[in-house]
């Protein structure tokens, strides 16, 4: 199978109401994780890379991975660019063969933010790459924000309204209340928030920093609208965890394989129960 768009795969689960997964790519081991969980799944899947992973394993490599592991799934697999900043990169990635992007211009006044948004589309849409775009400001975990900065960071719903009309994206990344990285506390969604967006912009929605957030929260969020759920922490943990665990074990070993299979296995684990929590699993026959 070729890649498929996001948007394309975010169709069946608007109609469905259900969400695709979005899992952070770093190497080898985590890219087969993903697609190997998506298989036993029956389910769709999006692997994407960070700027991050493009740094750290280069573009070349994380495209021709998908590629490879898109040629040889019988389940639609995506590749997103994961907060694309700049424009160049963007083209980049499309030329390399991803076959969707997110340009995160959410540190841009909305002005700046729909007029590169749209520059993106233009070149994006002739080549059936889909668009993902950021408005609201999704925090780190370390960021503790007061009630009043809520409105100040979250995602204005009148504002995505006027954002998504302009630009014509085909799914928007919301902060309503996620964060990056490992949580302290238990993260608090403001649903009401979700709700408003949804109801306003009728796209799929977004949600970053999901790690972390509760089976049931996360849940309540796809009932409302989230189409597309991020997930980079948890496969980090996943794979550090075994490898630690694997070292203690063995502290002579010097087989990296005898340390990576395992941790390539416990990342399938927590792939697939994601995959079930997003309510993905078994959607292709
Ligand atoms: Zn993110």
């Amino acid at each position: 199978m070729a890649l498929v768009s996001v948007a394309e795969m975010l169709k069946d689960a608007d109609r469905e109401g259900y969400a695709v997964g979005a899992f952070n790519t770093n190497n080898m081991e985590i890219a087969q994780a993903i697609v190997e969980a998506a298989e036993a799944e029956r389910s769709p899947v999006i692997m994407q890379a960070s700027q991050g992973a493009i740094a750290y394993a280069g573009l070349e490599y994380i495209t021709s991975m998908a590629l490879l592991a898109a040629s040889k799934a019988t389940v639609p697999v995506a590749l997103n660019l994961d907060h694309g900043t700049s424009f160049a990169q963007v083209v980049q990635c499309i030329r390399s063969g991803f076959s969707a992007v997110m340009y995160d211009g959410s540190k841009l006044s909305l002005e700046e933010n729909i007029a590169m948004t749209r520059k993106v589309l233009e070149i994006a849409r002739p080549v059936g790459v889909s668009v993902e775009a950021e408005l609201g400001k999704i925090g780190g975990t370390e960021d503790d924000i007061t009630v009043s900065e809520k409105d100040a960071l979250f995602t204005d719903p009148d504002e995505a309204a006027v954002f998504v009309r302009e630009t014509g994206i085909d799914c928007l990344a919301i902060a309503i209340g996620t964060a990056h990285g490992q949580y302290k506390g238990e993260p608090k969604l403001d649903f009401e928030r979700l709700k408003k967006i949804r109801a306003l912009t009728q796209i799929p929605i977004v949600l970053h920093g999901s790690s972390g957030v509760p089976d049931e929260a996360v849940q309540e969020a796809i009932r409302l609208g989230i189409r597309k759920v991020n997930i980079d922490t948890n496969i980090r943990e996943a794979f550090v965890w075994a490898m630690r665990r694997e070292l203690e074990k063995n502290p002579n070993e010097i087989d990296p394989r005898k340390i990576l299979g395992p941790a390539r296995s416990d990342t399938v684990e927590t792939i697939r129960e994601k995959m079930r929590v997003f309510g993905s699993s078994g959607r292709i026959k």
